[in-house]
């Protein structure tokens, strides 16, 4: 087992192991007062994992019940939030009491703004199953849901108490979900570690990938710490997003996160290289890892297509945007720049 401690608002540490699952109760036991555990999982995931983990909870004297909503992006809204806020009510659940998010980022994000708000706050443990939950979404406090105007727009900053990451959770991913987490990690790599892109020349694996995901959350760690809101050196993790968030929005969210990250990582890095701000063989090893993982590097959508949907973004201010682009392999550097100044990147990194 790697832990690995996160201070911010919240102290709390982060538990990666293959084969954890189980010790989930005895390592939140400690940490929370009531004796009330309610597991929030997802359609596809809680008949999988509902049944260990509650075992876990009940042998550590925790009194379970669940609330499983359908699988989904299209669940990470406020009529979910709004029931399970209830469900919680009905089942006359404490603020001392525990929320467990068994699942991906749609569990965590929902399950997370759901702690920040009953009764006013509520200790939350994330238990991540996807890959990107286990790398990103489980770990920094970003809780939400989304609006009928956007991804998102609705949520808190609430730190969890506990994250237990059991890796071999993810054996059950279908592959392409598995994928868009492996581009979160290259992104990990490309804006931290050299280090770690070398780890995924290798099968991503066992005690392989215990370590790598162990390496992604102690890089998303030191940014955390260092800018727990958001307002500066965070924003490298959104390397590749700027690009990938538009060709979501053009795909009608048809394209996966993981996918459209992907290729916003490809079209910067080539722009960069073409701009003579970074070396070539940083764009080739980019390019080789997202091969190695089946993820693509280009889309059907032209730069002035692109550049439209990343202005449509409501999350967005003023005609400036910061940029994550990348200097050589392990390091990025974070630049405002206008809309002109991104539209001529997408040119030349060669979106289409
Ligand atoms: P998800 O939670 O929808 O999971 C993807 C699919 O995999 C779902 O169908 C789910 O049922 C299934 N699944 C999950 N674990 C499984 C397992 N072990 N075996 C079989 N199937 C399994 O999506 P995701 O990709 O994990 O997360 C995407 C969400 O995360 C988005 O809403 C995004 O906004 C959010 N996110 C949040 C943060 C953050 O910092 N809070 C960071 C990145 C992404």
């Amino acid at each position: 087992m790697r832990t690995i401690e996160v201070n911010a608002t919240r102290r709390y540490e982060v538990h990666v192991g293959n084969g954890l699952l189980e010790q989930t109760g005895a390592l939140a036991a400690p940490l929370i007062r009531g004796r009330r555990g309610v597991i929030v999982s997802d359609s596809r995931v809680f008949p999988l994992y509902g049944d260990r983990l509650a075992t876990s909870l009940t042998a550590a004297g925790f009194s379970v019940c669940s609330y499983v909503f359908p699988e989904g992006e299209a669940s990470k809204n406020t009529q979910t939030l709004v029931s399970l806020l209830n469900f919680l009510a009905n089942e006359q659940i404490t603020r001392s009491d525990a929320l467990f998010a068994l699942g991906g980022g749609v569990t965590g994000d929902l399950t997370g703004l759901a702690a920040a708000t009953y009764q006013r706050g509520m200790a939350c443990v994330q238990v991540p199953t996807t890959l990107l939950a286990a790398v990103d979404a489980s770990v920094g406090g970003k809780t939400a849901v989304n609006l009928d105007a956007g991804k998102n727009l609705m949520g808190a900053f609430f730190q969890p108490y506990l994250v237990v990451c059991d890796p071999t959770l993810t054996q059950t991913l279908p592959p392409e979900v598995f994928a868009d987490g492996c581009a979160e990690v290259i992104k990990y790599g490309m804006i931290a570690s050299d280090q770690l892109l070398g780890r995924l020349r290798g099968p991503l694996v066992g005690e392989v990938l215990e370590a790598v995901i162990a390496d992604c959350i102690a890089i998303k760690r030191d940014l955390v710490t260092r800018d727990e809101f958001d307002t500066g050196e965070r924003q490298l993790l959104n390397f590749g997003h700027t690009v990938g968030h538009a060709i979501e929005r053009c795909s009608n969210f048809g394209i996966s996160h993981g996918s459209a990250v992907a290729i916003g990582m490809a079209v910067i890095t080539r722009a960069c290289v073409a701009e003579g701000r970074c070396e070539r063989g940083c764009a080739s090893l980019l390019l080789e890892l997202l091969a190695r993982f089946g993820l693509p590097d280009r889309c059907e959508y032209t730069p002035q297509e692109l550049l439209e949907a990343a202005r449509s973004d409501k999350k967005r201010s003023g005609e400036r945007i910061t940029l994550v682009l990348p200097e050589r392999p392990g390091r990025c550097v974070l630049e405002s720049c206008d809309y002109p100044t991104l539209l001529s990147m997408l040119e030349k990194g060669g979106a289409v």
